[in-house]
């Protein structure tokens, strides 16, 4: 039963983006409830879809009237709990999630400028089909790319693949747009390369995860389309001969457009998903090295040099066929998905973190992970982006999620390196970001947050503990 103030707010969000983007009925908000991975879940008194800045405004301004929460969510595929309310507890506030996926107007590509706008709830493969249309190429591509959006992956300062070229999210927007809890319009879309006029709105939006401001678009840069690409799957007998890969890839292949890691336990479980063995396999593999390397023309010359050369590879296989390639990498691209189907198996939710350090760390890391998921009891499944130092570790049938993160986070911060490389932090991970940042950068943190928003309405949780 709504109380009269639920009431007035639903009559409220219906005036400012038409009843029937309202969605109030229990079966039509539960898919914008729980998130990807079904670990995180909470309640919604409605779920609103905006179609403007301007009805994203109005939205926020009326959440702030009736005092209830905001949660921005877009393709909720964030696998930190970010993009989904908090779970109910007694005497907290009630939550609207403002699903930005209405927003999915392209601008026409300047190919002078090397720049598209977009609105937030475009897809990656909408932004990427629209450069290719026009012969550029976009820098971030992942496995979520069909539901990814522009907003969440400015939001979350996504990576992917291409990092190690291109670099992360926050390095591809030249402008932005965004709503604050004031319900005030903020940002530019002007895409000035250069402009040192103080603060820079998608520095301080990147990597928010919603806290700060509802995106609701971007300026964001092309690259060229690089349209002969060479991926080769490498399999080496240890992590040291995987890092002396790389150095000699990014030393010598001047085409390198990404370097990802793959563990054995990863490609037994993609491969056995998709029904295929795996392209190069040998007793002696400690690793899978997955590299792509995209030119004008045939980059495959300067990658058979690099591995004819390499010490430590075992086997090998590499390819430039379209359809050959999409076969190959899709023993990188599935794993999400094979993980996901293995924890549906066994009735738990998979247990993962996302983290990064310094390169002659990862052997360590590795180890400290493996002696964790020992001790609990559950498969660990690790893949990554070698370049960055980044695995992804995945915890299958994790009995203690909660130890396994202090273990393994600690082991982390120690070694140098980040408890979150790509994925952030949402609610997952709060407990854990003082092994990262110390009182003073926390209290910092919390200060931006309280001069945009007072009182605490957008994404409660996320990035700081909830306060009310
Ligand atoms: C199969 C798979 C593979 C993945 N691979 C990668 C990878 O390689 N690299 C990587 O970085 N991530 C990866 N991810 C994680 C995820 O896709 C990214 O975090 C992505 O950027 C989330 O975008 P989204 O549109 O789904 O956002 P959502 O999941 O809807 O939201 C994510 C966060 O952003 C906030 N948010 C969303 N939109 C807005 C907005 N317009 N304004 C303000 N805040 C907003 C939400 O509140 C939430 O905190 C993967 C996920 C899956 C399922």
């Amino acid at each position: 039963m709504q109380s009269a103030a639920q009431v007035d707010l639903i009559k409220e969000l219906s005036l400012a983006v038409g009843a029937a983007h309202v969605l109030v009925d229990d079966d039509l908000r539960a898919a914008y409830e729980v998130d990807w991975t079904g670990r995180y879940q909470g309640p919604c008194n409605a779920v609103v879809r905006p179609n403007s800045v301007e009805e994203v405004a109005a939205v926020i301004r009326i959440c702030a009237l009736y005092d209830v929460t905001l949660v921005p969510q877009a393709g909720n595929t964030g696998l930190v709990g970010g993009s989904v309310p908090r779970p109910a507890r007694p005497g907290a506030r009630s939550a609207i999630v403002m699903s930005l996926t209405r927003l999915t107007r392209l601008g026409r590509v300047d190919t002078a400028a090397m720049q598209v706008t977009a609105e937030a709830g475009v897809t990656l493969t909408t932004w990427r089909e629209s450069a290719h249309n026009a012969g550029l190429d976009t820098p971030v591509d992942f496995a979520a790319r069909d539901t990814a959006t522009i907003g969440g992956a400015i939001a979350t300062n996504a990576g992917g693949s291409r990092v190690l070229r291109f670099g992360t999210m926050r390095r591809q927007v030249v402008g932005i747009e965004a709503v604050t809890a004031k319900g005030a319009i903020v940002g530019s879309l002007d895409g000035l390369p250069k402009e040192t006029a103080g603060l820079h709105w998608p520095s301080l939006l990147a990597g928010s995860e919603g806290t700060l401001a509802v995106i609701t678009a971007a300026r964001l840069r092309l690259v060229p389309w690089f349209q002969h690409t060479a991926t080769a799957l490498v399999a080496v007998k240890s992590i040291e001969s995987g890092i002396r890969l790389l150095a000699a890839l990014r030393q010598s292949v001047t085409s390198l457009d990404a370097v990802e890691v793959i563990a054995p336990a990863a490609m037994r479980l993609v491969s056995d998903h998709i029904g295929q063995p795996p392209p190069v396999s040998s007793p002696e593999a400690a690793l899978y090295v997955m590299v792509d390397c995209a030119d004008h023309s045939d980059p495959s010359e300067q990658l058979l040099d690099v591995l004819s050369q390499a010490d430590g590879i075992v086997d090998s296989a590499i390819t430039t066929d379209a359809v050959q390639r999409k076969r190959l990498v899709a023993f990188r691209d599935r794993i999400t998905e094979a993980i996901a189907a293995a924890s549906t198996e066994v009735g738990v939710p998979t247990f993962k973190l996302d983290v990064a350090v310094p390169l002659d760390a990862l052997g360590d890391l590795i180890k400290a992970a493996q002696g964790a998921a020992d001790a609990d009891g559950c498969r660990l499944v690790p893949f990554g982006h070698l370049a960055e130092g980044n695995l992804h570790l995945n915890h299958i049938g994790a009995s203690h999620p909660e130890r396994l993160a202090n273990t393994v986070l600690s082991a982390v911060a120690s070694l140098g390196g980040t408890i979150s490389a790509e994925h952030g932090i949402g609610v997952a991970k709060v407990p854990w970001m003082s092994l990262i940042r110390n009182p003073a950068e926390l209290d910092a943190q919390a200060a931006i947050r309280a001069a945009l928003d007072p009182a605490d309405m957008l994404n409660p949780g996320v990035l700081h503990p909830q306060v009310t």
